[in-house]
């Protein structure tokens, strides 16, 4: 089988190794297609492949008409919004994330961030520390359970919600479920976002929920932008100066929240997975879930069921 891995932006040399090693460890072989600039490379390239993995590519209805032989494709990371799924399943097409792979690097970075907040972004004046406050957890998938687990480090009071998720396995993990997203907001100093984007969540952070913020309050977001409602948010925090919003994915209003000095910062690119480790377990899982596939059909990771 022809396995194409398809990267705008490359993974890093290491994780290219690891992922070869694999497939052809299977009796599969490895095509590479990196850096490409143009949708016709990846259109060309697709063609004859029988598996295909990707990072942050767009993968759409255009693609995967290309694919005829396509059986496959594996998004090397958890969000897999970059792949229409509808489209995948009309074309009889198996769509797998790497869950989990990257979620502490998304997790450490939430802390990174989160010190750089609570010290003014290091503006030399006197800021307050981690310890005592109340962190809201907003989804306690793989990202958000990482978070809890290095709160707690801090010695932080930590809560969950999750739409999904049983109250039981939040508690388990020794923290609170709270019942509701307005609950999470109003009982916390800081809201950590780790919501997928889907049409539920879209825009649903919005002026009434952040609003529910106690004075001083922190947004944070490693998940996505869709999930903001960007004019409602730049509003309350221009009535709000206590408000402090803090993300890992550039909204598409920045300018309009550069405004907010001291009270915004993004950071310039989206970090959250930027990590070797998080680079090279994600290419290698999304290898081996490709053999798996081939060898006995198995789709534990699908996400278009
Ligand atoms: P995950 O699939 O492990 O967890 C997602 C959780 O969200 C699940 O527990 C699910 O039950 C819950 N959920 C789904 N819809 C919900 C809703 N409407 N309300 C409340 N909870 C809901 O995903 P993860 O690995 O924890 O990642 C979370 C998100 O973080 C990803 O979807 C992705 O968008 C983002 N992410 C960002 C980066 C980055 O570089 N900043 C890296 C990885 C992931």
């Amino acid at each position: 089988m022809k396995v194409l891995v398809a990267t705008e932006k490359p993974f890093a040399a290491s994780a290219v190794e690891g992922i070869k090693k694999e497939v052809e460890a299977a009796g599969h072989e490895l095509v590479l297609l990196e850096k490409y600039t143009e949708k016709a490379r990846l259109l060309a390239a697709v063609k004859d492949a029988d598996a295909l993995i990707v990072r942050s590519d767009k993968v759409d209805v255009e693609v995967f008409d290309a694919a005829k032989q396509l059986k496959i494709v594996v998004r090397a990371g958890a969000g897999y919004d970059n792949i229409d799924l509808a489209a995948a399943t009309a074309h009889h097409v198996v769509a797998e994330n790497t869950p989990g792979q990257n979620s502490n690097a998304v997790a450490e970075l939430v802390f990174g961030l989160l010190v750089f907040a609570v010290r003014n972004f290091y503006n030399g004046k006197s800021g307050s520390e981690l310890k005592g406050k109340r962190l809201g957890i907003l989804a306690f998938g793989n990202v958000g359970r990482n978070v809890a687990r290095i709160a707690k480090g801090f010695g932080m009071e930590v809560c969950a919600y999750d739409a999904f998720c049983p109250t039981a396995a939040i508690e388990t993990a020794g923290v609170r479920a709270c019942a509701s997203v307005d609950e999470l907001f109003r009982s916390s100093d800081i809201v950590s976002l780790h919501i997928p984007a889907t049409p539920e969540t879209l825009k649903s952070i919005d002026y009434r929920t952040v609003n529910l913020l106690p004075k001083g309050g922190i947004l944070i977001n490693t998940a996505r932008k869709e999930v903001i409602n960007e004019p409602e948010l730049l509003k309350l925090l221009a009535e709000r100066t206590d408000l402090k919003y803090i993300t890992d994915i550039k909204p598409d209003a920045d300018v309009d929240f550069q405004q907010f000095e001291g009270r915004y910062f993004s950071t310039p690119k989206k970090m959250g997975a930027q990590t070797a480790e998080a680079n090279i377990n994600a290419g290698i899982a999304a290898a081996k879930q490709i053999n798996a596939f081939f060898a006995d059909g198995c789709t534990t990771y699908q996400v278009n069921k």
